[in-house]
């Protein structure tokens, strides 16, 4: 903490009064996995399906929050670290918004994504494994990336050249690299209902 003489302000409308409001907790879905496993698009799909059934979201990606909030960070295991961090505290301002803040990025060190778990509220931080083998990534290769960093352009790639480290207990695996999305979207969803975040017939009611 650089900051001195700064003092905490008390909001004066309490999260549980936003959840209230909004018929449904706040908590973060914390999407990790390599890159290509399907984060950003299981998390868009998921944030859909939420916002259909009448809840207050926001999706956090990582490519977007390195053209801004990020934009200063490299890949190293520093700068990864950082990178992560901010995010934990952007989602934490979303919990205490009242929304459900969905991100996606790949996070590939268990003691930074275990940071943002001890910065939130016990249960306010919901982490999804999105499991998908790398060589199902790597045909996938959406952005072309694998091909850059097997060719030696990208350094400290996830899963090639820098270690991917599997979640040890995540409050929900999907299966990304072999179940359809909707069978994806359907699971995390259900896991919400299950772990009492969302309850589909409190939020239909008018
Ligand atoms: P990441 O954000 O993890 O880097 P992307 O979401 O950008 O990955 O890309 C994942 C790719 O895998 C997309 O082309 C998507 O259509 C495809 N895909 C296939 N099955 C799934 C699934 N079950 N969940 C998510 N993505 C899937």
């Amino acid at each position: 903490m650089k900051s001195t003489n700064v003092v905490w302000q008390q909001t004066q409308v309490a999260r549980a009064e936003r959840e209230r409001q909004n018929k449904h907790q706040s908590a973060i879905l914390w999407f990790t996995g390599l890159s290509g496993a399907g984060k950003s698009t299981l998390a868009a799909a998921v944030e859909v399906r939420l916002h259909e059934l009448g809840c207050r979201t926001f999706v956090i990606d990582g490519d977007n929050v390195r053209h801004g909030l990020c934009g200063d960070l490299g890949f190293s295991a520093a700068d990864r670290t950082e990178n992560i961090r901010r995010v934990g505290e952007v989602a934490k301002l979303f919990t205490e918004a009242g929304v459900i803040a969905l991100t996606a990025f790949i996070s590939p060190f268990r003691a930074d994504r275990d940071r943002v778990r001890q910065l939130v509220a016990d249960g306010d931080f919901f982490e999804i494994y999105c499991k998908a083998d790398l060589a199902v990534c790597e045909s996938r290769d959406v952005k072309g990336l694998y091909q850059k960093a097997r060719a030696g352009q990208i350094l400290e790639f996830t899963g090639i050249s820098s270690p991917y480290e599997e979640p040890a207990k995540p409050e929900l695996m999907v299966e990304t690299g072999s179940s359809s999305l909707e069978s994806c979207v359907d699971t995390v969803v259900n896991a919400l209902i299950h772990h009492g975040i969302i309850q589909p017939e409190t939020l239909t009611q008018p």
